[in-house]
């Protein structure tokens, strides 16, 4: 007879900005929910994050990827709302819009080409001259061309964030076991049955991974055997890699801007608390979360292009974190195509504060009510290239 530690509807493995974020969707849908998270709650990618909800301002073609990360972008105020009624955790919804910046012909080309397309797309968008970008940001480089004004798009504190979705999921009733790895994905009978964990058995009728960059890395165990060659197919395991990116901290008091500012190479990000982010790297290095200074030397670098007056500031912290990035750029959200109570909510990349709130309102409603979302379609998990069963 198995020994089990919690047994739910649905168990989210991953307690990242992700996971907390769907454990909260689906237990607001009446649903009893347990999340097992390795380490401590929100402490890797989604603490390293720079908190940009700025789907704009990079962005150049309207697909399904664009109208996902808009639509979350635009769910933020409500979110926020509901997470400051919750927890009385004020997670610093910036919407002073973010300003993206051009230096030379390259960059005054690319931003021309967005500005037009997101105008004939009727998105808001200014486009500033560079002194209409001085003006409204003093301490801009008198080096800058043009810029880029985007009023929608901004930023919040995403270590406030993953505080209050901890907080709020205590608030709805969801069992979280921190320090708590999910070891092994048991498979009867075609279905998930549980995970194993150091503290015991925890069973579901319904799992979800999101593990960020260690998606992949979840180990299934099969009953009966099974051959294990089909692993390596993306129907079962989408392939989730790390990329690293790391973040400089700087003491800017009295603040040396007011909104995000982003050049094609860099960007700063400033903090009401005084704090002043610059980023970023985006490397394969493994799972290695380490400062360079090779890092520090870039980063730097791209910083003083957009405001000289970086130099002078105090550097406070330094730090790494892991990008979950998919093989396909995008996020793999829903069902597996071979196990049918098994969900991914992975590959979030360099969006995954943005995209929490909608994402996990789109797979909640999938989980639940077995629908799939019209707008969850294009990140469907890879169909099946061949069966998990019928091995042959
Ligand atoms: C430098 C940097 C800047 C960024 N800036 C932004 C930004 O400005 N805006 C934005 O939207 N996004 C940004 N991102 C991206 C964003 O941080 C990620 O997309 C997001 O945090 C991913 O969330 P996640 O929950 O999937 O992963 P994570 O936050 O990494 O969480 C995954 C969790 O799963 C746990 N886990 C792993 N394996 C297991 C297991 N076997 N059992 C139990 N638990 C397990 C881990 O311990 C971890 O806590 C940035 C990322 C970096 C690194």
């Amino acid at each position: 007879m198995r020994e089990f530690v919690e047994r739910a509807d649905v168990c989210v493995v991953g307690g990242g900005v992700v996971g907390l974020t769907l454990a909260r969707a689906l237990a607001r849908r009446k649903r009893h929910v347990v999340l097992v998270e390795r380490g401590a709650c929100g402490a890797e990618a989604s603490w390293a994050a720079g908190g940009m909800l700025a789907p704009q301002s990079e962005a150049d073609a309207s697909d399904p990827f664009f109208a996902l990360a808009c639509a979350s972008r635009d769910a933020y105020p409500a979110f926020a709302a509901a997470l400051l009624a919750e927890t009385g955790v004020d997670i610093e919804l910036d919407r002073t819009g973010t300003l993206y910046l051009a230096f030379d012909e390259q960059d005054e080309a690319e931003i021309e080409r967005r500005y037009a397309w997101q105008t004939s797309a009727e998105l808001a968008v200014e486009y500033l001259t560079a002194t209409q970008a001085r003006a409204l940001e003093p301490q801009l480089s008198t080096r800058v061309r043009a810029a880029l004004l985007f009023p929608r798009d901004g930023q919040v504190e995403n270590r406030r964030l993953v505080a209050a979705l901890k907080r709020t999921l205590e608030v709805y009733g969801v069992r979280v076991f921190e320090q708590t790895q999910a070891e092994a994905l048991r498979v009867e009978r075609g279905r998930i049955v549980g995970i194993e964990t150091a503290r015991g058995f925890v069973g579901a009728d319904a799992f979800v991974i999101a593990c960020g960059a260690w998606s992949s890395l979840v180990p299934f165990e099969f009953t009966p055997a099974r051959d294990e060659s089909h692993m390596n197919d993306e129907s079962i395991v989408p392939t989730v890699e790390p990329v690293r990116g790391q973040m400089l901290c700087f003491a800017a008091r009295p603040a040396l801007t007011q909104h995000v500012l982003y050049s094609p190479r860099g960007y700063l990000v400033p903090r009401r608390d005084g704090r002043m982010l610059a980023g970023s790297t985006s490397e394969r290095a493994g799972f290695t979360r380490a400062v360079t200074a090779a890092g520090l030397q870039a980063i730097t670098t791209h910083a003083l292009e957009i405001a000289p007056a970086v130099a002078d500031l105090p550097l406070l912290d330094a730090w790494s974190g892991l990008r979950p990035h998919a093989a396909s750029d995008w996020p793999v959200l829903g069902a597996s195509s071979e196990v049918p109570n098994l969900f991914y909510a992975v590959g979030h990349y360099r969006n995954g504060i943005l995209l929490a709130p909608h994402t996990a309102d789109l797979l909640a409603e999938l989980i639940v009510t077995h629908n799939m979302p019209r707008a969850l379609a294009p990140f469907a998990p890879a169909p099946p290239r061949r069966s998990l069963y019928s091995v042959g």
